[in-house]
């Protein structure tokens, strides 16, 4: 059910502990790591703690938790002294998403092409 952690859910289990991360801010709602496969000198995940699959589902069932997402990529920018920075949400497997719980993708310290691939 959505919201609900979901036992084989990768983001689920980096929030429940059971799978390290290099966290780098959490609020009570939120939790800020670093991606293991870095695109840039910076590329931070931001997840909402509690499981939606994607951003189409967590803006509809969960504004308020999409919009502490959206804060919190801000957070990540100042934290890493950002100028300059791109958030991405890949929704669905066509745009390249890999796994199904909500996650803001936050890239910068290099420059960033667009249109992007
Ligand atoms: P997506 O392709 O938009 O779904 O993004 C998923 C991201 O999660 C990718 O950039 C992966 O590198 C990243 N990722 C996968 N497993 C882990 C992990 O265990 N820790 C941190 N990031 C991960």
């Amino acid at each position: 059910m959505a919201g609900e952690p979901q036992e084989d859910c990768l983001f689920c289990n980096i929030i429940a502990g059971k799978i390290p991360a290099d966290v780098v801010r959490e609020t009570d709602t939120t939790l800020a790591f670093r991606d293991i496969n870095p695109q840039a000198p910076t590329h931070i995940l931001v997840i909402p703690k509690a499981h939606y699959k994607n951003a189409a589902e967590l803006a509809a069932e969960a504004p308020q938790l999409a919009a502490d997402v959206l804060a919190e990529t801000r957070g990540v920018a100042e934290g890493e002294s950002l100028e300059s920075y791109r958030t991405v949400f890949n929704t669905g497997s066509g745009a390249g998403q890999t796994v199904w719980h909500a996650h803001a993708h936050v890239l910068g310290g290099r420059g960033l092409n667009w249109p992007p691939g």
